[in-house]
């Protein structure tokens, strides 16, 4: 079974957000065209990790929460 983000974290995540965008290992990726994109750094180390996960992912057994400075 995957283990779950600590309690406080799920209770926090917006859920039309998700984990991502709270997480130390996203990488925020612009289109030329605007669009934006979630890209995870676990996914060159671990090939369980989506590079692109889809949106919004509530539930990640990878998730760490960033510092204050959230985009
Ligand atoms: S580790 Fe999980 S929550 Fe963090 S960026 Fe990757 S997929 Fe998103």
């Amino acid at each position: 079974m995957t283990p779950l983000p600590p309690r406080e974290d799920l209770a926090r995540v917006d859920p039309r957000r998700g984990l991502c965008p709270e997480c130390s290992f996203v990488r925020q990726v612009v289109s030329a065209k605007g669009s934006v994109f979630w890209m995870c750094e676990k996914a060159r180390e671990n090939e369980r990790f989506p590079r692109y996960p889809v949106q919004p992912r509530l539930v990640c057994e990878g998730f760490e929460r960033r510092g204050p400075q959230v985009q």
